[in-house]
């Protein structure tokens, strides 16, 4: 495509539909509804073109991706395609004969995640109590013969347990545990407060995580995600705009990002209107922060502008409004003030207060439309 970057990863955000009802969830405030969802024909059409574009990797999400009851036509497309699949799951409604038969399909990976090392926690981010599933799916993973990838959303309520954290993803044999400190977006934004963690939480947990990824070097793989509030420069997200994946959401909406959605002032295309490839290579939104020419300073002028891309579009537009703006986490961004303020708030959080005070003050991501009903 002519000099145009290809993507290579596929999220598949198949629906909104989800048992948990996590503080920092990673989609929209709008939920999409049951009926809003891409019929099976429409996502099989998805990975054909998404093959067809370059892409090699499908990661199947959601919500819940279980609840799709066409989940093993796609994995089974995919197949087809040669591309590699992976499941990102909560594991709730993960069964024996589940798991096999999409396995037979030709699933490769799967990605568990837990809240915490006890019902408790999960119970206090997540409002379920169903941790025992957790358990469960991850043995149901195992016996099906998949690699077991394991991640946990880490803040100040889970991370002085890291240690007890990293001993339950061992003790239920996972390969590879993503340690992912909470990203500010969307629902999690709406409980930064709540959520950030103090300097020195934060520093106490980066020493665990040093000491328990060398202790477990050969066995299992450890991964740190930073909390990039603490860091001077924001990350390269997603290794800069429309670069190397792409985000289908439940309705066809498709995103350079997963959290995109959230940036309201830009019309982003549907594979409902057209087809993957014109979208990836000609839409508006695709084009908007491609590569640097859009730029002002301070990172036009930044010799850093190559490495991290200014940050976060979705951070700049969450913390100021307009997505075309520094990443506020740049210590040279006209916006840092915003970061900053946030970081002092977060040093005058009672960290002792109890899981039911904060109960009480946290802002769960509402229970589905259909849900409700
Ligand atoms: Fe990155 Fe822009 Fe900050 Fe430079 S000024 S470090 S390019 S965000």
């Amino acid at each position: 495509m002519n000099g145009m970057p290809q993507p290579y990863g596929l999220l598949a955000e198949v629906t909104h539909q989800c048992p948990l009802h996590c503080v920092y969830c990673s989609n929209p405030l709008a939920l999409l509804d049951r009926q809003d969802e891409l019929a099976t024909e429409d996502w099989v059409r998805v990975i054909r073109e998404a093959a067809g574009l370059g892409v090699v990797q499908v990661h199947f999400s959601g919500g819940e991706p279980l609840v799709r009851g066409d989940l093993e036509t796609l994995v089974a497309e995919c197949r087809a395609l040669g591309l590699y699949t992976n499941l990102i799951t909560s594991g709730l409604g993960l069964t024996q004969s589940r798991a096999r038969s999409l396995v037979s399909a030709g699933l490769n990976s799967a990605q568990l995640s837990i809240q915490g090392d006890a019902a408790e926690s999960t119970n206090l981010v997540a409002a379920s109590k169903r941790f025992d599933k957790k358990e469960d799916a991850a043995r149901i993973i195992r016996e099906a013969g998949l690699p077991l990838n394991m991640n946990v959303v880490l803040h100040r309520m889970n991370l002085l347990r890291l240690d007890a954290i990293i001993d339950v993803c061992v003790s239920w044999g996972a390969e590879r545990l993503e340690l992912a400190n909470t990203q500010y977006y969307g629902w999690a934004l709406s409980n930064r407060d709540l959520l950030l963690p103090s300097k020195a939480q934060l520093e106490e947990a980066v020493g665990v995580y040093r000491r328990r990824k060398a202790e477990l070097a050969g066995r299992m793989e450890l991964l740190w995600i930073l909390s990039d509030y603490y860091e001077p420069y924001p990350k390269p997200c997603m290794g800069g705009w429309a670069q190397t994946a792409l985000t289908v959401a439940p309705d066809g909406t498709v995103y350079p990002c997963p959290v995109a959605a959230e940036i309201t002032t830009m019309d982003f295309s549907s594979v409902r209107d057209h087809d993957l490839a014109w979208i990836w290579s000609k839409s508006a939104a695709f084009e908007a922060f491609r590569g640097t020419e859009w730029m002002a300073d301070p990172c036009r002028s930044c010799p850093r502008k190559e490495v991290d891309f200014g940050g976060c579009r979705c951070q700049a537009f969450a913390l100021t409004g307009d997505p075309a703006r520094t990443d506020p986490v740049c210590m040279h961004s006209p916006d840092h003030h915003l970061v900053e303020n946030a970081l002092v708030r977060a040093d005058q959080v009672d960290v002792a207060a109890g899981g039911e005070m904060i109960r009480d003050k946290l802002v769960y991501r509402r229970p589905h439309m259909s849900q409700r009903r």
